[in-house]
Protein backbone atom coordinates (compact mmCIF):
# COMPACT_ATOMS: atom_id res chain seq x y z
CA UNK A 1 0.00 0.00 0.00
CA UNK A 2 1.53 3.22 -1.21
CA UNK A 3 2.44 6.07 1.13
CA UNK A 4 -0.07 8.41 -1.14
CA UNK A 5 -3.71 8.52 0.68
CA UNK A 6 -4.24 12.07 0.19
CA UNK A 7 -3.66 14.03 -2.85
CA UNK A 8 -4.19 17.61 -4.77
CA UNK A 9 -5.12 18.22 -7.77
CA UNK A 10 -3.76 21.65 -9.19
CA UNK A 11 -6.00 22.86 -11.98
CA UNK A 12 -9.51 21.52 -12.58
CA UNK A 13 -10.27 22.13 -16.04
CA UNK A 14 -10.63 18.61 -18.32
CA UNK A 15 -8.12 16.36 -16.96
CA UNK A 16 -8.06 17.73 -13.51
CA UNK A 17 -11.33 17.00 -13.17
CA UNK A 18 -10.79 13.40 -14.16
CA UNK A 19 -7.45 12.64 -12.51
CA UNK A 20 -9.05 14.18 -8.84
CA UNK A 21 -12.34 11.84 -9.61
CA UNK A 22 -10.73 8.73 -10.97
CA UNK A 23 -8.70 9.04 -7.47
CA UNK A 24 -11.20 9.11 -4.79
CA UNK A 25 -13.32 6.36 -6.96
CA UNK A 26 -10.06 4.25 -6.18
CA UNK A 27 -10.24 5.58 -2.76
CA UNK A 28 -7.78 8.43 -2.12
CA UNK A 29 -9.01 11.97 -0.80
CA UNK A 30 -8.38 14.31 -3.23
CA UNK A 31 -8.73 18.04 -3.30
CA UNK A 32 -9.53 20.13 -6.10
CA UNK A 33 -7.84 23.32 -6.82
CA UNK A 34 -8.50 26.15 -9.18
CA UNK A 35 -7.73 29.76 -9.27
CA UNK A 36 -10.92 30.06 -10.54
CA UNK A 37 -14.31 29.52 -8.56
CA UNK A 38 -16.36 29.45 -12.41
CA UNK A 39 -13.79 26.21 -13.03
CA UNK A 40 -14.19 24.97 -9.86
CA UNK A 41 -18.25 24.63 -10.74
CA UNK A 42 -17.42 23.23 -14.16
CA UNK A 43 -15.76 20.84 -12.51
CA UNK A 44 -18.39 20.04 -9.72
CA UNK A 45 -20.75 19.38 -13.02
CA UNK A 46 -18.34 17.46 -14.81
CA UNK A 47 -18.01 15.20 -11.87
CA UNK A 48 -21.68 14.89 -11.38
CA UNK A 49 -21.71 13.87 -15.09
CA UNK A 50 -18.88 11.12 -14.54
CA UNK A 51 -21.02 9.78 -11.64
CA UNK A 52 -23.47 8.57 -14.52
CA UNK A 53 -20.65 7.70 -16.90
CA UNK A 54 -18.69 5.13 -14.25
CA UNK A 55 -22.22 3.51 -13.79
CA UNK A 56 -22.80 3.07 -17.02
CA UNK A 57 -19.82 2.16 -18.30
CA UNK A 58 -17.58 0.81 -15.60
CA UNK A 59 -20.28 -0.38 -13.57
CA UNK A 60 -19.52 1.70 -10.42
CA UNK A 61 -21.98 0.75 -7.47
CA UNK A 62 -24.37 3.83 -5.95
CA UNK A 63 -22.00 3.45 -2.50
CA UNK A 64 -19.22 3.71 -4.48
CA UNK A 65 -20.13 6.64 -6.12
CA UNK A 66 -21.16 8.40 -3.30
CA UNK A 67 -18.24 7.49 -1.37
CA UNK A 68 -16.16 9.03 -4.51
CA UNK A 69 -18.29 12.19 -3.54
CA UNK A 70 -17.27 12.18 -0.26
CA UNK A 71 -14.03 12.10 -0.73
CA UNK A 72 -13.52 15.37 -3.03
CA UNK A 73 -12.92 19.04 -1.22
CA UNK A 74 -13.30 21.86 -3.73
CA UNK A 75 -11.19 24.93 -3.44
CA UNK A 76 -9.79 28.03 -4.38
CA UNK A 77 -7.52 28.62 -1.00
CA UNK A 78 -3.59 27.23 -2.43
CA UNK A 79 -2.62 27.42 1.04
CA UNK A 80 -5.57 24.86 2.61
CA UNK A 81 -5.30 22.95 -0.61
CA UNK A 82 -2.25 21.60 -0.18
CA UNK A 83 -1.95 21.60 4.00
CA UNK A 84 -2.32 18.38 4.29
CA UNK A 85 -1.24 16.84 1.22
CA UNK A 86 0.71 13.50 0.10
CA UNK A 87 0.88 13.80 -3.41
CA UNK A 88 0.01 17.10 -5.43
CA UNK A 89 -0.60 16.62 -9.35
CA UNK A 90 -0.18 19.12 -11.30
CA UNK A 91 -2.66 20.01 -14.61
CA UNK A 92 -2.61 23.86 -14.59
CA UNK A 93 -2.46 25.08 -18.55
CA UNK A 94 0.12 23.72 -20.97
CA UNK A 95 2.01 27.14 -20.41
CA UNK A 96 5.30 27.20 -18.64
CA UNK A 97 5.39 30.36 -16.96
CA UNK A 98 1.81 29.46 -15.61
CA UNK A 99 3.36 26.23 -14.41
CA UNK A 100 6.65 27.76 -12.87
CA UNK A 101 4.16 30.67 -10.98
CA UNK A 102 2.02 27.76 -9.20
CA UNK A 103 5.23 25.98 -8.11
CA UNK A 104 6.51 28.59 -6.69
CA UNK A 105 3.45 29.86 -4.87
CA UNK A 106 3.11 26.42 -3.53
CA UNK A 107 6.68 25.52 -2.34
CA UNK A 108 6.56 27.45 1.15
CA UNK A 109 3.46 25.95 1.85
CA UNK A 110 3.90 22.08 1.00
CA UNK A 111 4.64 19.63 3.69
CA UNK A 112 8.23 18.57 3.76
CA UNK A 113 7.03 14.69 2.76
CA UNK A 114 4.76 15.57 0.13
CA UNK A 115 5.46 14.36 -3.25
CA UNK A 116 4.70 16.70 -6.68
CA UNK A 117 3.81 15.11 -10.41
CA UNK A 118 3.30 16.89 -13.67
CA UNK A 119 0.48 15.96 -15.46
CA UNK A 120 2.07 18.53 -18.72
CA UNK A 121 1.37 17.02 -22.45
CA UNK A 122 4.71 17.81 -23.57
CA UNK A 123 6.92 19.64 -21.07
CA UNK A 124 10.17 18.09 -19.84
CA UNK A 125 9.75 17.80 -15.91
CA UNK A 126 13.62 18.95 -15.90
CA UNK A 127 12.50 22.31 -16.54
CA UNK A 128 10.04 23.03 -13.46
CA UNK A 129 12.13 20.67 -10.95
CA UNK A 130 13.97 23.91 -9.38
CA UNK A 131 10.66 25.50 -9.19
CA UNK A 132 9.27 23.17 -7.08
CA UNK A 133 11.93 23.73 -4.61
CA UNK A 134 11.88 20.07 -4.14
CA UNK A 135 13.70 18.27 -7.33
CA UNK A 136 14.04 14.80 -5.66
CA UNK A 137 10.65 14.18 -5.04
CA UNK A 138 9.06 15.62 -8.65
CA UNK A 139 8.57 13.53 -11.96
CA UNK A 140 5.70 13.62 -14.27
CA UNK A 141 2.91 11.28 -14.42
CA UNK A 142 1.05 11.92 -17.72
CA UNK A 143 -2.90 10.18 -17.45
CA UNK A 144 -4.59 10.32 -21.25
CA UNK A 145 -8.01 12.01 -20.99
CA UNK A 146 -11.19 10.00 -20.77
CA UNK A 147 -9.04 8.10 -17.68
CA UNK A 148 -11.67 5.30 -16.56
CA UNK A 149 -11.15 3.71 -20.38
CA UNK A 150 -7.28 4.88 -21.32
CA UNK A 151 -6.15 3.72 -17.88
CA UNK A 152 -2.40 4.27 -18.78
CA UNK A 153 0.19 6.66 -16.99
CA UNK A 154 3.51 7.72 -18.14
CA UNK A 155 6.61 7.79 -16.02
CA UNK A 156 9.12 10.26 -16.59
CA UNK A 157 12.13 10.98 -14.63
CA UNK A 158 14.27 14.31 -14.54
CA UNK A 159 17.94 13.77 -13.45
CA UNK A 160 17.50 14.75 -10.12
CA UNK A 161 14.33 12.65 -9.21
CA UNK A 162 14.82 10.47 -6.45
CA UNK A 163 14.22 6.58 -7.05
CA UNK A 164 12.13 6.62 -4.43
CA UNK A 165 9.78 9.15 -5.80
CA UNK A 166 9.38 6.71 -8.53
CA UNK A 167 8.38 3.57 -6.66
CA UNK A 168 5.74 5.35 -4.82
CA UNK A 169 4.20 7.55 -7.80
CA UNK A 170 4.41 3.59 -9.50
CA UNK A 171 2.37 2.19 -6.44
CA UNK A 172 -0.04 5.18 -6.54
CA UNK A 173 -0.74 4.68 -10.38
CA UNK A 174 -1.22 0.82 -9.76
CA UNK A 175 -3.49 1.61 -6.63
CA UNK A 176 -5.49 3.81 -8.77
CA UNK A 177 -6.05 1.19 -11.65
CA UNK A 178 -3.94 3.10 -13.91
CA UNK A 179 -0.73 0.76 -16.21
CA UNK A 180 2.29 2.33 -16.01
CA UNK A 181 4.28 3.38 -18.61
CA UNK A 182 7.64 3.90 -17.43
CA UNK A 183 9.91 6.61 -20.11
CA UNK A 184 13.43 5.51 -20.32
CA UNK A 185 14.67 8.87 -20.93
CA UNK A 186 13.30 12.64 -20.78
CA UNK A 187 11.37 12.91 -23.94
CA UNK A 188 8.94 15.86 -25.07
CA UNK A 189 5.79 13.82 -25.20
CA UNK A 190 6.60 11.08 -23.49
CA UNK A 191 5.57 8.12 -25.62
CA UNK A 192 1.67 8.48 -26.16
CA UNK A 193 1.71 12.09 -27.50
CA UNK A 194 5.42 11.19 -29.34
CA UNK A 195 2.83 10.37 -32.06
CA UNK A 196 -0.80 11.88 -30.83
CA UNK A 197 0.54 15.38 -31.12
CA UNK A 198 2.34 14.91 -34.35
CA UNK A 199 -1.16 13.13 -36.07
CA UNK A 200 -3.20 16.49 -34.42
CA UNK A 201 -0.89 18.42 -35.92
CA UNK A 202 -0.90 16.89 -39.39
CA UNK A 203 -4.78 16.04 -39.45
CA UNK A 204 -5.03 20.13 -38.46
CA UNK A 205 -2.79 20.97 -41.20
CA UNK A 206 -4.79 19.69 -43.79
CA UNK A 207 -8.09 21.43 -42.37
CA UNK A 208 -6.22 24.53 -42.23
CA UNK A 209 -4.68 24.78 -45.52
CA UNK A 210 -8.35 23.73 -47.47
CA UNK A 211 -7.29 20.10 -48.65
CA UNK A 212 -9.48 18.15 -46.92
CA UNK A 213 -12.60 19.18 -44.47
CA UNK A 214 -12.75 17.96 -40.70
CA UNK A 215 -15.26 15.22 -41.56
CA UNK A 216 -13.18 13.73 -44.31
CA UNK A 217 -10.16 13.58 -42.33
CA UNK A 218 -11.84 11.49 -39.82
CA UNK A 219 -13.74 9.41 -42.06
CA UNK A 220 -10.21 8.57 -43.67
CA UNK A 221 -8.71 8.12 -40.44
CA UNK A 222 -11.53 5.51 -39.33
CA UNK A 223 -12.22 3.45 -42.48
CA UNK A 224 -8.06 2.80 -42.30
CA UNK A 225 -7.92 2.09 -38.84
CA UNK A 226 -10.75 -0.30 -38.35
CA UNK A 227 -12.15 -0.63 -34.47
CA UNK A 228 -11.05 3.05 -34.08
CA UNK A 229 -13.96 4.86 -32.62
CA UNK A 230 -12.76 8.52 -32.79
CA UNK A 231 -10.52 10.21 -35.25
CA UNK A 232 -8.60 13.06 -34.83
CA UNK A 233 -10.76 16.18 -35.03
CA UNK A 234 -12.71 14.07 -32.97
CA UNK A 235 -9.99 14.03 -30.80
CA UNK A 236 -9.23 17.63 -30.59
CA UNK A 237 -12.73 18.17 -29.33
CA UNK A 238 -11.92 15.74 -26.39
CA UNK A 239 -8.39 16.62 -25.51
CA UNK A 240 -10.09 20.58 -25.91
CA UNK A 241 -9.30 23.27 -27.58
CA UNK A 242 -7.70 25.41 -25.38
CA UNK A 243 -5.21 22.78 -24.45
CA UNK A 244 -4.64 21.99 -28.35
CA UNK A 245 -4.22 25.74 -28.85
CA UNK A 246 -1.33 26.13 -25.96
CA UNK A 247 0.69 22.87 -27.60
CA UNK A 248 -0.04 24.12 -30.87
CA UNK A 249 1.29 28.06 -29.84
CA UNK A 250 4.18 26.67 -27.85
CA UNK A 251 5.90 24.36 -29.95
CA UNK A 252 5.35 26.69 -32.90
CA UNK A 253 7.63 29.04 -31.13
CA UNK A 254 10.01 26.87 -30.42
CA UNK A 255 10.64 25.07 -33.30
CA UNK A 256 9.85 28.35 -35.45
CA UNK A 257 7.07 25.95 -37.29
CA UNK A 258 4.96 28.61 -39.34
CA UNK A 259 2.60 25.89 -39.87
CA UNK A 260 1.91 24.83 -36.06
CA UNK A 261 1.14 28.74 -35.62
CA UNK A 262 -1.40 28.91 -38.54
CA UNK A 263 -2.88 26.34 -36.98
CA UNK A 264 -3.06 27.46 -33.67
CA UNK A 265 -4.61 30.72 -35.24
CA UNK A 266 -7.25 28.19 -37.05
CA UNK A 267 -8.13 26.94 -33.81
CA UNK A 268 -7.84 30.49 -32.11
CA UNK A 269 -10.69 32.11 -34.78
CA UNK A 270 -12.63 29.42 -35.68
CA UNK A 271 -13.32 27.86 -31.69
CA UNK A 272 -11.76 30.07 -29.13
CA UNK A 273 -13.09 33.21 -30.21
CA UNK A 274 -16.17 31.57 -30.23
CA UNK A 275 -16.60 29.77 -26.66
CA UNK A 276 -16.28 26.90 -28.52
CA UNK A 277 -14.01 24.54 -26.96
CA UNK A 278 -15.19 21.40 -27.80
CA UNK A 279 -16.61 18.61 -26.16
CA UNK A 280 -16.45 20.46 -22.79
CA UNK A 281 -18.82 23.25 -23.85
CA UNK A 282 -20.77 20.92 -26.16
CA UNK A 283 -19.34 21.68 -29.52
CA UNK A 284 -16.08 22.06 -31.53
CA UNK A 285 -15.30 20.44 -34.87
CA UNK A 286 -18.61 18.47 -33.55
CA UNK A 287 -21.56 18.72 -31.84
CA UNK A 288 -22.37 16.54 -28.22
CA UNK A 289 -23.98 14.75 -27.52
CA UNK A 290 -23.92 12.94 -30.80
CA UNK A 291 -21.04 14.05 -32.94
CA UNK A 292 -21.61 13.36 -36.86
CA UNK A 293 -18.75 10.36 -36.26
CA UNK A 294 -21.14 8.62 -33.69
CA UNK A 295 -23.44 7.97 -36.78
CA UNK A 296 -24.32 4.68 -38.16
CA UNK A 297 -23.82 6.12 -41.77
CA UNK A 298 -20.61 8.06 -41.04
CA UNK A 299 -18.48 5.06 -42.63
CA UNK A 300 -21.01 4.05 -45.51
CA UNK A 301 -21.21 4.04 -48.67
CA UNK A 302 -22.98 7.31 -49.86
CA UNK A 303 -25.96 7.44 -52.06
CA UNK A 304 -25.71 9.34 -55.34
CA UNK A 305 -27.52 11.88 -54.18
CA UNK A 306 -24.01 13.15 -52.37
CA UNK A 307 -22.25 13.35 -55.55
CA UNK A 308 -22.72 17.22 -55.88
CA UNK A 309 -21.43 17.97 -52.74
CA UNK A 310 -18.78 15.49 -53.66
CA UNK A 311 -17.98 17.42 -56.65
CA UNK A 312 -18.21 20.87 -54.95
CA UNK A 313 -15.50 20.18 -52.97
CA UNK A 314 -13.32 18.15 -55.09
CA UNK A 315 -13.49 20.54 -58.15
CA UNK A 316 -12.21 23.87 -55.21
CA UNK A 317 -8.51 21.65 -56.53
CA UNK A 318 -9.09 23.13 -59.78
CA UNK A 319 -8.62 26.43 -59.11
P1 LIG B 1 -7.83 23.05 -19.04
O1 LIG B 1 -7.61 24.32 -19.76
O2 LIG B 1 -9.05 22.25 -19.30
O3 LIG B 1 -7.74 23.29 -17.46
C1 LIG B 1 -6.75 24.04 -16.84
C2 LIG B 1 -7.30 24.56 -15.53
O4 LIG B 1 -6.24 25.20 -14.82
C3 LIG B 1 -8.43 25.56 -15.69
O5 LIG B 1 -9.53 25.18 -14.89
C4 LIG B 1 -7.82 26.88 -15.18
O6 LIG B 1 -8.77 27.72 -14.52
C5 LIG B 1 -6.78 26.36 -14.20
N1 LIG B 1 -5.70 27.30 -13.93
C6 LIG B 1 -5.17 28.24 -14.75
N2 LIG B 1 -4.18 28.90 -14.10
C7 LIG B 1 -4.09 28.32 -12.86
C8 LIG B 1 -3.29 28.56 -11.73
N3 LIG B 1 -2.34 29.51 -11.75
N4 LIG B 1 -3.49 27.83 -10.62
C9 LIG B 1 -4.45 26.85 -10.60
N5 LIG B 1 -5.26 26.59 -11.65
C10 LIG B 1 -5.07 27.31 -12.75
O7 LIG B 1 -6.52 22.16 -19.33
P2 LIG B 1 -6.37 20.55 -19.38
O8 LIG B 1 -6.70 20.10 -20.76
O9 LIG B 1 -7.01 19.95 -18.19
O10 LIG B 1 -4.77 20.46 -19.26
C11 LIG B 1 -4.11 20.62 -18.02
C12 LIG B 1 -2.75 19.97 -18.13
O11 LIG B 1 -2.95 18.57 -18.42
C13 LIG B 1 -1.88 20.52 -19.26
O12 LIG B 1 -0.54 20.48 -18.90
C14 LIG B 1 -2.18 19.54 -20.39
O13 LIG B 1 -1.10 19.51 -21.33
C15 LIG B 1 -2.29 18.25 -19.62
N6 LIG B 1 -3.03 17.17 -20.29
C16 LIG B 1 -4.19 17.44 -20.98
C17 LIG B 1 -4.85 16.40 -21.63
C18 LIG B 1 -6.12 16.64 -22.40
O14 LIG B 1 -6.52 15.75 -23.17
N7 LIG B 1 -6.81 17.76 -22.22
C19 LIG B 1 -4.34 15.09 -21.56
C20 LIG B 1 -3.19 14.84 -20.79
C21 LIG B 1 -2.54 15.90 -20.19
Amino acid sequence: MSQLKRITVLGSGVLGGQIAWHSAYKGKSAVVYDISETALANCRRAHAQYAEIYQAEIGASLEAIQQTQARLRYTCDLAEAVAEVDLVIEAVPEVPAIKTSVYQQMAPLLPAHTLIVTNSSTLLPRDFAAATGRPDKYCALHYANLIWRLNMVEIMAHPGTAERTLSEVAEFAIETGMVPIPVQKEQNGYVLNTWFVALQNAAQTLVTNGVATPEMVDRTFLINNPGSKIGPMGMMDVVGMKTVYDVCTYWGHVNQDAQMLANADYIKTHFLDKGKLGLQTGEGYYRYPTPAYSRPDFLAVPGLSAVPEIVRLAAKAQR
